[in-house]
């Protein structure tokens, strides 16, 4: 036992340490990252699906690693919810989406809806409520103007402390979504505790529509009872044409993907918004 013990050991350790150096190794340039200003966001448009027309965007981070380039959150999320870095840069997220978003409204660009991905950790902080709003006062942010993309394992099994916490926040004026509603374990008649304005359909159900007969039955019974419960729906990774046509016609609110446009710089976001730019 003790020799197969010793290989074992020998047989794990050096991959166990090689992945715990990597993951030390990419705490630290996360933490280095986010004092050199090495994030950015992207905006992706997100459209009324009845007219056709822009009612905001959601911001998505990325990081600009000056040897790699541009970096998908997919590869540092994770990553920053686990070591709690996730506060800290969502807060630089939150911060610098309204600052966008007020800075769109000096423009003379019409009032969009700025909707801001929050992780668990965030909302786990005491001091949530006072934070966001003073990230709305700080950047002079119509508060009706924030959305914040909340998770269903987020609210979920919390009791009533989150439809309290939930309660504040709506209280500051802002909105709530529910992001990739149908992955987790919770049912619309479950989430109408909650205080919340909009779900969107997860891409992985939108995918398939309109070929597949059972995510077709899922998409439309989704927009069924969020409306029943005056919810609105916010379809997200609409790629093609039939997709859209499919929720539309089955009434669908809005929707946000390649269809239409990837998540852009701001610089390139401006230049539609003014009219000026492609798309
Ligand atoms: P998410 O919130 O579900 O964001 C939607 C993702 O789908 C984005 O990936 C977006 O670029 C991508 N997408 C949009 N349209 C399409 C489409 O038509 N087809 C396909 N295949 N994909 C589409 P992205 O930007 O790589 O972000 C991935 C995830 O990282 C996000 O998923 C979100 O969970 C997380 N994330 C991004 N930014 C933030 C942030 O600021 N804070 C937090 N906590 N999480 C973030
Ligand atoms: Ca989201
Ligand atoms: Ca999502
Ligand atoms: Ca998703």
């Amino acid at each position: 036992a003790k020799e197969s013990g010793r290989n074992t050991y020998a047989f794990y350790t050096p991959s166990l340490t090689v992945i715990a150096n990597e993951k030390l190794d990419l705490e630290a340039r996360l933490r280095h990252a986010l004092t050199q200003g090495e994030f950015l966001l992207h905006y992706q448009p997100q459209l009324d699906i009845q007219s056709g027309g822009l009612i905001g965007c959601e911001a998505l981070v990325r990081w600009n690693n000056p040897q790699q380039g541009l970096i998908s959150p997919a590869r540092f999320i994770p990553l920053a919810e686990e070591t709690g870095l996730i506060v800290p840069l969502g807060e630089w997220v939150l911060r610098q989406a309204c600052s966008q978003a007020r800075a769109w409204l000096d423009a003379g660009m019409p009032n969009l809806s700025m909707a801001v991905n929050l992780s668990a950790r965030q909302l786990q902080q005491p001091d949530i409520v006072a934070r966001v709003a003073a990230i709305l006062e700080e950047t002079g942010l119509p508060a009706e103007t924030l959305k914040l993309e909340l998770t269903e394992s987020m609210i979920m099994g919390h009791g009533e402390e989150v439809v309290v916490l939930l309660q504040d926040l709506k209280a500051l004026g802002i909105r709530l979504s529910i992001d990739d509603f149908g992955t987790g374990y919770s049912s619309l008649a479950y989430l109408k505790r909650f205080p919340i304005d909009e779900i969107k359909i997860d891409q992985g159900f939108v995918h398939d529509i309109p070929n597949d007969s059972n995510d077709n039955q899922i998409a439309i019974a989704i927009i069924g009872m969020a409306h029943g419960l005056s919810l609105k729906v916010m379809a997200e990774g609409v790629e093609t044409e039939a997709q859209r046509d499919f929720l539309a016609q089955h009434g669908c609110d809005a929707f946000q993907g390649y269809l239409f446009s990837r998540p852009l710089p701001a610089e390139e976001f401006t230049r539609f918004l003014s009219g000026t730019g492609p798309l």
